[in-house]
């Protein structure tokens, strides 16, 4: 059996839609996946959300393991 140096492939990302609060103090934001009608208000202090764009894992279509990562 051979072992091959195989290194670790980086989880690949690509630049992700997202929102992110307004808010200083706060870095609550959200992928754009759901196609709001308007900006969103941040769940956590209700300042006005701002779009931004962020490199983020690409997200696959098929769930075929769930990982337990928290
Ligand atoms: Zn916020």
């Amino acid at each position: 059996m051979y072992f091959s140096k195989k290194a670790i492939v980086p989880i690949e990302e690509e630049e992700t839609d997202v929102w992110t609060c307004s808010n200083d103090g706060c870095t609550c934001w959200m992928r754009d996946n759901f196609s709001f009608d308007t900006s969103p208000s941040c769940p956590f202090c209700q300042s006005e959300m701002v779009k931004d764009t962020r490199m983020l894992p690409i997200l696959t279509n098929h769930n075929n393991h769930k990982k337990a990562s928290t």
